[in-house]
């Protein structure tokens, strides 16, 4: 039988940077990945071969903020491998119905300049609002990069920058208290202390409700930080697509000696002696663990449907039960359309300029649209009767992705993963057949064209792609694209339950990470990063707590006196 120290199930993006740093920690490692090719949600593919060859569309993710919060990028030296990142300026714009538009730069002084043409009093708001906000990204993103309970390894991580951030943010009583206010209320109320016009509140809303939740949702308004983040520390997307990432950790992996199969299915973990030892694939195939697993996959698929309940119903009797019951997924999905373009989306009634496209385009036409286009997935409704979306032109950007003088499209539009009055129909019984899925692809490109009127007859060919269709490319339990919802009850020390929230199990050298795990979904591979910390911890606890507290003490030292100037 092949046997590794350590066997992952599943190569997106986090299995791959776990990986990378276990190779590096001198670990053998197999990579088991289910579909044809890896990288999971953050792949390039061409989708259209036939009608229309040699287009390239980021099946999922596209745009990259939180890969640069973390250290990831440069501690594996990922630019040596091929990956470069090109930033985008402007990062997002959004046409209003009453003429005006949002149209934010990477500086935030440039973006208050736009905002002051149409509200002067939003415009001076704006700024505080982003610093406040980024504020908050700085004294929290040391706990992001860290296991939550690694104290050590927590406090480690905070520079004098991080310092400065939190006292600013906790330095009084009020101030302190305004801050906890802030992170238990939502988005919408947010917004409406801070605004005024709904050409700002909407797209902010929008790019709150992307966390999966409408924007009326208590305790969400931390997704306000996903605008501050798009000026600092910015947005980009990898050269060549987000597969551009996939390819460099790839590289490094296989560099490194490790081996990535794919179109291996792990059906079952096998555990012995309460211990994990190892998988089997749906060959029938096992292949041997002796240090550990480790699952890209979430908690309740690996509870529910990869190891059996006799194996840790004696060290953890409720564990099956709260993972299908405790862990909370409110039937949020996405609906995907990818299409390819003769030329790029013109929003002829806003002075249009290709630039704009650079970053991100947002339709939304106020916080109360954004809440009636995501409230309704959670009881099964489809929001298409005034559809609001989340649209990306990347060949403006870079124009490597399609052929010459030609462009691609990338819609993201909320949708129930399950249809209610229609169960039991179409893919998995979820109700989404082709033709619901097409009319309502349909309506999306008729709202799209409302602003850009030129989408229609632009239109080559189109993909579109179903939340119940996105779920099982996946793997993705319920279509979820963080595998389970980011509300701040399920963040954290509580990702994704308290008891599993370090990345270890009650079976012993089973481990979890992924989007599932702390600090949650999108790119930014701090799951994967966190989680090989913990697997290397746990092989050595006292030398490796040595040496967090020796290194804890001496950045400590560092920060204290370059505060005091020397
Ligand atoms: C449409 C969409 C758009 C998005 N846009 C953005 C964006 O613009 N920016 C951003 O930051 N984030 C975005 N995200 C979220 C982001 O892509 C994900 O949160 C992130 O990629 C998750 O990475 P991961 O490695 O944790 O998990 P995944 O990418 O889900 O990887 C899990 C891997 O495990 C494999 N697998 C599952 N079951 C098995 C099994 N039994 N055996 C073997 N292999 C298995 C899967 O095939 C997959 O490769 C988007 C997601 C979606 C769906």
């Amino acid at each position: 039988m092949e046997t590794y120290d350590i066997i992952i199930i599943g190569a997106g993006h986090n299995g791959l940077v776990c990986a990378a740093y276990l190779l590096k920690a001198g670990y053998t490692v197999l990579l088991l990945e289910k579909r044809p090719v890896p990288g999971g949600a953050a792949t390039t593919e061409e989708l259209l071969p036939e009608t229309a060859p040699g287009f390239q569309f980021n099946r999922c993710a596209i745009d990259h903020e939180f890969i640069h919060l973390s250290p990831v990028l440069e501690e594996l030296e990922l630019h040596r491998y091929g990956l470069k990142y090109l930033p985008c300026d402007p990062v997002l714009f959004s046409p209003h119905p009453n003429g005006t538009a949002f149209l934010a730069h990477r500086s935030v002084e440039e973006t208050c300049q736009a905002i002051a043409q149409y509200n002067k009093r939003d415009a001076q708001q704006y700024a505080q609002f982003i610093q406040h906000w980024d504020r908050i990204a700085g004294a929290i993103t040391p706990l992001f990069n860290a296991p939550p309970m690694a104290i050590l390894d927590i406090l480690n991580n905070y520079e004098g920058e991080n310092w400065q951030d939190l006292l600013g943010l906790l330095g009084t009583k009020p101030k302190a208290l305004d801050v906890v206010r802030n992170l238990l209320t939502s988005p919408t109320d947010l917004l409406n202390e801070w605004f005024d016009s709904e050409t700002i509140k909407a797209p902010l809303a929008r790019l709150a409700a992307e966390m999966g939740a409408p924007p009326s949702q208590k305790g969400m308004a931390v997704g306000a930080m996903m605008m501050a983040m798009r000026h600092s520390p910015g947005m980009s997307r990898p050269q060549g697509g987000t597969r551009a990432l996939i390819a460099a950790l790839v590289k490094l992996v296989q560099e490194k000696g490790g081996k990535i199969l794919t179109e291996q299915t792990v059906e079952k973990i096998l555990v012995d002696d309460g211990k994990a030892v190892g998988v089997q694939v749906q060959t029938g195939q096992d292949y041997q663990a002796n240090k550990g697993v480790i699952a890209n996959v979430d908690a309740r698929r690996v509870f529910s449907q990869l190891v059996d309940s006799g194996d840790f119903a004696a060290i953890a009797p409720q564990l099956r039960d709260r993972v299908e019951r405790r862990i909370v997924n409110n039937n949020n999905s996405l609906l995907k359309i990818d299409c390819a373009l003769n030329e790029p989306p013109r929003f002829d009634a806003y002075h249009h300029q290709d630039d704009y496209l650079v970053g991100s385009v947002i339709i939304a036409d106020s916080v109360a649209h954004v809440e009636k286009s995501c409230a309704p997935c959670a009881y099964g409704e489809i929001p298409d009767h005034n559809p609001s979306m989340y649209v990306v032109c990347p060949t403006i950007l870079d124009p490597s992705m399609a052929p010459d003088g030609k462009h691609t499209l990338w819609i993201e539009f909320f949708a129930p993963y399950r249809v209610a009055g229609h169960e039991g129909l179409g893919f998995k019984g979820t109700g989404w057949t082709d033709d619901l899925k097409n009319r309502v692809a349909d309506r999306v490109l008729e709202k799209l064209a409302t602003y850009a009127p030129n989408i229609k007859r632009s239109l080559i060919a189109r993909h579109v792609e179903s939340p119940a269709e996105l779920g099982e490319r996946l793997g993705a339990y319920h279509g979820n694209c963080y595998h389970m919802d980011m509300s701040l009850d399920q963040m954290l020390f509580l990702r994704p339950l308290p008891e599993l929230a370090d990345y270890k199990t009650p079976i012993q050298g089973l481990f979890l990470t992924g989007a599932g795990t702390h600090p949650g979904g999108s790119i930014s591979g701090m799951p994967g990063r966190n989680c090989a910390r913990m697997v290397i911890h746990s092989q050595h606890p006292l030398v490796e707590r040595f040496s967090e507290a020796q290194s804890y003490v001496r950045s400590l030292l560092q920060s204290v006196l370059k505060t005091l100037g020397y």
